[in-house]
């Protein structure tokens, strides 16, 4: 049977809102099979817990947000593609701000902890969201034109188009292909760093944004270039930061999905639209395990080994 997992231990970071630049504490707990992943703000008279799932979703303007009972949890996009990543189900995610730490700005410091703290297969099957039948979501036209698509596939692959017509950006690698199967998530897409532009920061910055942003944690450029002394970790760290981030917003649906995802130009709120269109087509997919793991997906019974 191919098993839910869950930690072995718990495990913590202590880092810094992006946006609030306030410090957060985070405690990684491991969590009863069919738990799923359960945000809880325990830094509230009384601990609210905020369960992940398409709808929990309230914001997607610069990061994904998500709420309940009055309380919510900004920018959980990389620590839950961390999760999807590495395949981790069920986990309490307990944390003391309203904002998840920015770490490094890339997903490789939740990759740590998570493998630092292990990963245990449970005596659950895992449970995935097989598409049956494609699902589209589209916003603009011509050049600014945006969509995210989700077709059947056996495995799970996304690929990722962006265009931002800024010199630094287009003389990178623009599109970006990765599969579960053959590919590494660690290895070729959890260091890629967020980034923004100067001119943007300021802006943000006025707005009580950002505040938590800088060198140390995303790649900043001007008009024309990378700001950060060190360059990028990927020729096309962009293109795979919009991966990691797909990732992460479309494991807030509560399961891993068997699909090919493909999308141009998407970001946090569009990725979060293809989720509900997802939802509201129920003749679209349908929710599958397997008894067998020789049935699975070439590599997705040996997630811990391979990733
Ligand atoms: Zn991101």
């Amino acid at each position: 049977m191919l098993k839910q997992r869950t930690l072995k231990s718990l495990t913590r970071a202590v880092g810094v809102g992006l946006h609030s630049g306030q410090r957060v504490e985070l405690t990684l707990r491991p969590a009863q099979p069919d738990t799923g992943i359960v945000f809880r703000r325990v830094d509230l008279p009384e601990p609210v817990d905020i369960p992940i799932s398409a709808l929990a979703v309230t914001d997607t303007r610069l990061a994904s947000t998500i709420s309940a009972g009055g309380a919510k949890v900004h920018t959980v996009e990389h620590l839950m593609s961390a999760c999807a990543g590495l395949g981790v189900d069920n986990l309490y995610v307990d944390i003391t701000a309203e904002e998840v730490p920015i770490l490094d700005g890339s997903a490789a410091s939740f990759v740590f902890l998570l493998q630092s703290a292990g990963i245990e297969p449970q005596n659950a099957p895992r449970r995935f969201i097989r598409l049956t039948k494609p699902v589209e979501v589209r916003e603009g036209e011509g050049a600014s034109e945006k969509w995210a698509r989700l077709e059947p596939y056996h495995g799970y692959k996304l690929s990722f188009e962006i265009d931002f017509d800024h010199p630094a950006v287009d003389a990178t690698g623009q599109r970006v292909v990765f599969d579960m199967s053959t590919d590494s998530y660690s290895k070729d897409i959890a260091r890629a760093r967020t980034f923004g532009f100067t001119k943007d920061v300021e802006m943000m910055r006025a707005n009580g944004l950002a505040l938590g942003g800088g060198l140390d944690n995303a790649i900043v450029m001007d008009d024309y270039k990378v700001l950060n002394a060190e360059g990028l970790r990927y020729d096309d760290e962009f293109v795979k930061h919009k991966i990691l981030d797909a990732m992460g917003d479309l494991y807030l649906v509560g399961k891993p999905m068997l699909a090919s995802y493909s999308a141009r130009r998407s970001g946090h709120a569009l990725n979060n639209k293809l989720l509900r269109e997802l939802l509201s087509r129920t003749d679209a997919w349908e929710v599958v395990t397997f008894e067998d793991e020789k049935q699975a997906p070439r590599g997705f019974a040996q997630l811990a080994r391979a990733w």
